[in-house]
């Protein structure tokens, strides 16, 4: 049995009188592959930023491998393991790729050699052949791949991979889960949140459902499949 690298209790969420999340109980254990599917407005977005702390729960608590970092500020959680790459890549366009790597690189006075660990990064994620290209110049698929390597520059114990395959083709899609399950393979714990099912279905060692701030199911990827509450929010039958 491993331990939790998350623990999340009681968490609560509301904008002004909406009530956006909760309240949500959810472990993630460490190494573990989580997916989180829900219809748009169910609280996902809301949720991720609970855990990284973009966002302060207004009731509940979050811990990271046993240690409550509810009080937290965001940079400090990236730092101790919990990183996110997110849906549009932002790089930095007048740089190359690997340049990119080196600005979170450099929050890390630990690393040495930071072109080396940079390298290292871009051929976790098939990237390395683009090092020393302008990030201008890279596909979606590409700029996808830059922001996971981006992401993993910080060590993360948990990586929380935020619509990683929007709009990606179905062997492009192949590929990311081919670097996620390698990334998993290394120790990464990883939540999903994506909306492309089979995806995320073939990715997950168990998969949680949301909807109207609440977790409705839970279950392996089967099971989420057949369940009848999950399919009501999906196709209303
Ligand atoms: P999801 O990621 O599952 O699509 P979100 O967490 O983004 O869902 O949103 C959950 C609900 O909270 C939605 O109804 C959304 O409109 C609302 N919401 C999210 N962020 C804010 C905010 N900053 N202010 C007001 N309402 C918000």
């Amino acid at each position: 049995m491993t331990s939790p690298a998350l623990s999340l209790r009681g968490i609560e969420k509301s904008f002004g009188v909406f009530k956006a999340l909760g309240p949500v109980d959810l472990d993630l254990m460490q190494g573990e592959r989580l997916g989180i599917i829900g219809p748009n407005g169910a609280g996902k977005t809301t949720l991720i930023n609970c855990i990284t702390g973009v966002l302060r729960p207004d009731q509940g608590s979050v811990q990271f491998m046993g240690k409550d970092i509810s009080n937290v500020p965001p940079f400090e959680r990236a730092r101790m393991g919990i990183s996110r790459s997110f849906q549009i890549p932002r790089p930095f366009i007048g740089m190359s790729v690997l340049e990119n790597l080196l600005v979170p690189l450099d929050y890390k006075p630990a690393v040495h050699n930071k072109e080396a660990r940079a390298l290292q990064l871009l051929e976790s994620v098939n990237l390395h052949q683009r090092a020393y290209d302008p990030s201008g110049d890279l596909s979606q698929l590409e700029l996808r791949k830059l922001e996971l390597a981006r992401a993993l520059a910080s060590d993360p114990k948990v990586l929380i991979a935020d619509e990683a395959m929007a709009g990606l083709s179905d062997t492009e899609i192949d590929e990311v889960l081919d670097i996620l399950m390698r990334l998993n393979a290394s120790g990464v714990a990883i939540i999903m949140i994506e909306h492309i099912m089979h995806a995320v279905m073939r990715f997950s060692q168990r998969v949680v459902c949301f909807d109207t701030g609440l977790l409705i199911a839970a279950g392996t990827a089967d099971e989420i499949a057949n369940n009848t509450t999950v399919q009501k929010v999906y196709f209303g039958e």
